[in-house]
């Protein structure tokens, strides 16, 4: 049995082809490569059943992942997050069936990780000693620890005004971290200069094959959580898109090997209404977004203006009949507290932004009472102190 499936790197948009046992960053035409497998050949080795006794994280999908040689695995256990039950915050929206993918007891408490172990080991198996990238700030955070890890020098380019414990994570991992003034976009031409001059390896979103790859873990989970059967809906907080490409692609890869059966969920990317070139785009029905002039949201992990994967992600919501919907910050602060309250979960307000897109969804009736319907939180409410606001008494003796 082979480690890995891995079969080469394919451009979506020109069809060429690229090896995968070499760096390799975008297309000659510009466009994100994607990993191919050779699913043919995995369907007739491997059957499902034997991931029963393998350990619980997103490792036990190595056929699936393009780490061909596993002493490369950089891991800090990451994966295997729980699918819980959201039974009161469900019945408050009318939706019975309501589960939420719980990405904040991740390893650097985002889903970030994943993109980052499975992105960090190829580079890695590649040889390479360097990274860069900008970041909202988690990214950087994930990347930068996990390249600590690997011994792998990480440079990382961030907004002033990201979390600031992003920050302090780039920083104790030993990154060489600066700050610039503006959004990603501003932070990723600065990359870019530093890539042409020192020759560093990109490992901006989608710049890069492998980050997708670990995102996409996260479709595997849910698929063999729910005991190989597929959700009605996946709601997923959409900045760069890397975790709803990710998913569409581990879907449609399960069809292929026969593991699931069924439609694929309807995909419903949730953005921000400060920052929302999908949801635009997807009113328009653009295959493609514009940049989002002056964009701005509390939920910094999709402040994201202009995605280089937006033609990937509007393929999934039209190919699997989904949607696009942008919410208010206050209404997911709200959203943020309600679910704390009613289920104890103190979540990202990128995933509250996406409870919030299922209320509506429910109430319009797009979603039906009946469905499954899966919520990805992707973060910890923790690493955003500044969100909840309190007014706690002091006590003092009378
Ligand atoms: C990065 C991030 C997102 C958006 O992820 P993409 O895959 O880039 O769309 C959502 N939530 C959090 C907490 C993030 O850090
Ligand atoms: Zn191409």
């Amino acid at each position: 049995m082979k480690f890995s499936y891995v079969s080469y790197l394919k451009c979506p948009k020109c069809s060429e082809r690229y090896e995968s046992n070499q760096k390799q960053q975008l297309c000659k035409c510009g466009s994100p490569l994607l990993v191919k497998y050779d699913l043919e050949a995995l369907k007739e080795k491997f059957r499902r059943e034997e991931l029963k006794n393998r350990e619980p994280n997103l490792w036990r999908y190595h056929e699936l992942l393009p780490v061909q040689n596993e002493e490369n695995i950089v891991t800090m256990g990451e994966g295997m997050t729980p699918l819980l039950p959201m039974n009161r915050i469900g019945k408050d929206m009318l939706i019975p069936n309501l589960l939420m993918k719980d990405e904040g007891i991740i390893p650097t408490g985002t889903f970030k990780a994943r993109g980052a172990a499975v992105g960090v080991s190829k580079a890695k198996e590649l040889g390479i000693k360097e990274i860069a990238m900008p970041t909202n700030g988690n990214a950087g955070a994930a990347w930068s620890l996990y390249a600590a890890r690997a011994e792998m020098k990480a440079t990382i380019v961030m907004p002033t005004d990201a979390p600031k414990i992003t920050r302090n994570e780039c920083a104790v991992s030993g990154a060489n971290l600066s700050l610039v003034e503006g959004v990603i976009s501003d932070a990723g031409k600065i990359v870019q200069q530093a890539v042409n001059e020192h020759g560093l390896f990109d490992a901006s979103t989608l710049k890069e094959p492998y980050r997708i790859e670990g995102k996409k873990t996260m479709g595997l989970e849910i698929a063999e959580q729910l005991g190989w059967k597929m959700p009605d809906v996946i709601l997923y907080p959409t900045g760069g898109g890397v975790g709803l490409i990710g998913i569409y692609k581990a879907l449609t890869e399960l069809v292929s090997l026969g593991w699931v059966e069924g439609n694929l969920p309807r995909l419903v990317a949730v953005q921000s209404v400060g920052c929302a070139p999908i949801v635009k785009a997807w009113r328009e029905k653009r295959g493609d977004s514009d940049f989002w002039e002056g964009s701005s949201t509390i939920a910094f992990g999709i402040n994201v203006p202009k995605a280089l994967g937006d033609f990937l992600v509007l393929d999934a919501i039209y190919k699997t009949n989904g949607c696009a919907v942008a919410v208010e910050d206050i209404t997911t602060l709200e959203e943020q507290q309600r679910i704390a309250s009613l289920e104890g979960t103190f979540i990202c307000p990128e995933g509250a932004a996406a409870f919030v897109a299922a209320r509506r969804l429910r109430k319009n009736g797009w979603i039906k009472e009946k469905e499954t319907v899966v919520v990805l939180n992707t973060g910890a409410g923790i690493k955003y102190p500044d969100t909840v606001k309190v007014d706690v008494p002091i006590l003092t003796d009378a």
